[in-house]
């Protein structure tokens, strides 16, 4: 028997490696299992160029647990190891240079593995002592057995193994016996081996028969060794697709939308596929994430420095032997092939896209709900994206047409452009509590849109940057003639004594909330047949205060209170009537002037008397804009059965 110290100059390798690995210490059975798929792997190179003859026999892995002698077993019938490679492959090379290493990246325990290549070793992070049985395919090659009790020791000697192949066998610590339970490691080769190109197996498949749970004779396979984005796009149809979805994420009950088959050779290695899940709120967006795999072998679903942001939300699949897994995260976002990789994706899932739109517009007009969120959140998020993204974005208006933007610009061209030459997009966001005010655009032959998402706001602000002379009002804003003002404003004949008279009249009779709920009021010659008096919120308050709600910095827009103007019509003839009751007296007024007293006449209108119908008034335009609410909506019903 051979004993030796494994080739490293440091006797705490091995606390090392259990303190700072501690946190992800599961990581092991995916190491051991990766090795016995390549080991599995390469004898099947080796066969197909003639290196080793015959029939390769059972091929797959097995992972076994022994609940008695404590141990948990992986075994491949792979190329095996001679004595001598033990020695150079376990032994010595894995250590080389751990010293310093260790000194350095003390508490990057992710860095030492993926350096280190100390895929076996993190074994140690379990096990209190681990055995290899080991028999080369080269012919004449004893088989070996050494042990290692996780101190720089090991003892190696020849042993006699009938099977081609390796088992590591992990005497498994006292303190870690979840790994000798069934369900753990049944729980973990599904989350890491589950589309590893060789069979695992474990244990046998299960049935339920008759209220029972009752094991058959078959083997239990834990993967799909030819997932489909290893298959080629020209063999699969939509339904292998939509299963392979469900095979991912095993509890998603919704189809895909529609996927994206990536396959890249050059200047990366790239595979994978990309399904646009239905989002229909912030809420759905983090359930399924996109899985990222080395060759197969699960690594991650945390790609928020691999992908950008926005195809986060996303659902699939990227496999790629190109990008460094086992590096920190800051390292991740300055690699350039991980750049490169988020560069590609972006283009070629917006090439898909306008595939798809070019293709049939109606059909992405259909999905258009479902997706715009990603969409619009790509194209406030990824410049390049936007660029592509504006051919195929999509508006959608009342009569629920849809169109992008330069479309929807030729559609209304002839009506909404103002006196200046702005083009004026009307939106609502709440068809209903806008309703009146609709009705008025469309009397004019406006077009109103609909803009109810969450983005939707910003979406509108960043197409008013990138488009001179277009704004986008929501139809509340103003009067219908303000919003797209044609010509001067039409004028009334009243004085502004007048018109301050029956403004006050108005406003000592709002209601008055002055943390949260501002009124002010104006008098405006709108048009006769709109309403006598009715509330407008300003565009770019009520904008910023939306926004400031998902934006850091701009809490001074949220702490504002909320403001409406109340619009009394003076060209409407029941303001015009009120304007009449009005009594005007002279008063003196004492000014300074010139540092002198100065006695001024003034004249100063009133309305008296009038208070039941100006309440009536002011009730109306609430209630037309779904304000009244509560007792003061039972008082304006029981006001309005009075005043009948
Ligand atoms: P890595 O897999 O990153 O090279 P490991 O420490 O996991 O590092 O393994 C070191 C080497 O030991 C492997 O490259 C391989 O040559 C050999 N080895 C490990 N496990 C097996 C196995 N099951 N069958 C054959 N060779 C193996």
């Amino acid at each position: 028997m051979a004993k030796g110290n494994i080739g490293v100059t440091s006797d705490n390798i091995f606390p090392v490696i259990k303190k700072f690995l501690y946190s992800d210490h599961e990581i092991f059975l995916r190491e051991l299992i990766s090795n016995a798929v390549d080991a599995t792997q390469k004898l099947k190179t080796l066969s197909s160029v003639g290196e080793v003859k015959g029939d390769l026999g059972d091929l797959r892995v097995r992972v076994s647990i022994d609940k008695k002698k404590k141990t948990l077993t992986v075994s491949d019938h792979g190329i095996g190891m001679t004595a001598e490679e033990v020695d150079k492959y376990i032994n010595q090379i894995a250590f080389s240079g751990a010293e310093e290493f260790l000194n350095q990246y003390k508490d990057k325990a992710e860095a030492i593995i993926g350096h280190f290549g100390l895929g076996f070793y993190s074994a140690f992070m379990v096990s209190k002592k681990v055995e290899i049985f080991s028999q080369s395919y080269k012919e004449d090659a004893k088989a070996v057995h050494w042990s290692c009790e996780g101190s720089p020791e090991y003892t190696m000697e020849d042993t006699i193994k009938s099977e081609r192949g390796t088992d590591i066998v992990l005497h498994i610590d006292d303190e870690f016996t979840q790994y000798l339970e069934d369900a753990t490691i049944e729980g973990l080769l599904k989350k890491y081996c589950k589309f590893l190109p060789v069979e695992i197996a474990f244990g046998k498949k299960k049935e339920w028969k008759d209220g029972k749970e009752v094991e058959l004779d078959e083997e239990n396979i834990i993967n799909d060794v030819n997932p489909a984005w290893t298959r080629k796009p020209a063999d699969l149809k939509d339904e292998d697709y939509d299963k392979f979805y469900h095979e991912l994420y095993p509890m998603q009950m919704d189809e895909p939308l529609f996927h994206i088959h990536l396959n890249v050779d050059y200047p990366f290695n790239l595979t994978g596929i990309l399904y646009f899940p239905k989002i229909k709120s912030n809420l759905d967006v983090h359930r399924n994430k996109i899985q990222l795999y080395c060759n197969q072998v699960y690594v991650t679903d945390e790609v928020e420095n691999i992908v950008p942001e926005y195809l986060t939300l996303l659902h699939g699949v990227i496999d790629s032997p190109d990008i460094p897994l086992n590096v920190s995260r800051s390292y991740l976002q300055s690699d350039n092939n991980v750049k490169k990789i988020s560069g590609y994706i972006t283009k070629k899932v917006a090439d898909k896209l306008a595939e798809l739109y070019k293709a049939d517009k109606d059909e992405f007009a259909k999905k258009w709900d479902d997706i715009k969120m990603f969409i619009q959140f790509g194209m406030l998020t990824d410049e390049k994206f936007y660029e592509k993204a504006v051919g195929f974005a999509l508006y959608k208006n009342l009569d629920g047409k849809y169109s992008t933007l330069e479309e929807y610009k030729d559609q209304v061209r002839d009506k909404q452009v103002d006196k200046d030459g702005n083009m004026v997009m009307l939106y609502t966001n709440d068809p209903d509590a806008h309703y009146t005010y609709i009705e008025r655009a469309k009397a004019k032959g406006y077009d109103v849109l609909l803009m109810d998402g969450e983005l939707d706001v910003h979406i509108m602000s960043q197409a008013e940057q990138k488009n001179e002379k277009l704004r986008f009002v929501r139809i509340d804003s103003d009067t219908i003639e303000n919003l797209i003002k044609k010509e001067e404003t039409a004028k009334d004949n009243y004085t502004d004594e007048q018109k301050e008279g029956l403004r006050k009249a108005f406003e000592n009779l709002l209601p008055s909330d002055a943390d949260k709920l501002k009124y002010y009021v104006t008098c405006e010659a709108a048009a006769a047949d709109a309403l006598p008096v009715f509330l407008t919120q300003n565009e770019f308050m009520r904008r910023m205060k939306e926004m400031s709600a998902h934006q850091q910095g701009m809490s001074f827009y949220g702490q504002m209170p909320d403001s409406y103007n109340l619009v009394v019509n003076t060209a409407h003839p029941l303001i015009q009537e009120l304007v009449a009751k009005e009594t005007s007296e002279q008063v003196n007024e004492e000014v300074e002037k010139d540092g002198k007293k100065e006695t001024v006449v003034k004249t100063v209108c009133a309305l008296s008397g009038e208070d039941e119908r100006l309440k009536q008034l002011i009730d109306i335009a609430l209630l037309a804009s779904g304000q009244l609410k509560g007792e003061a909506l039972a008082k304006f019903v029981n006001r309005s059965v009075e005043l009948l």
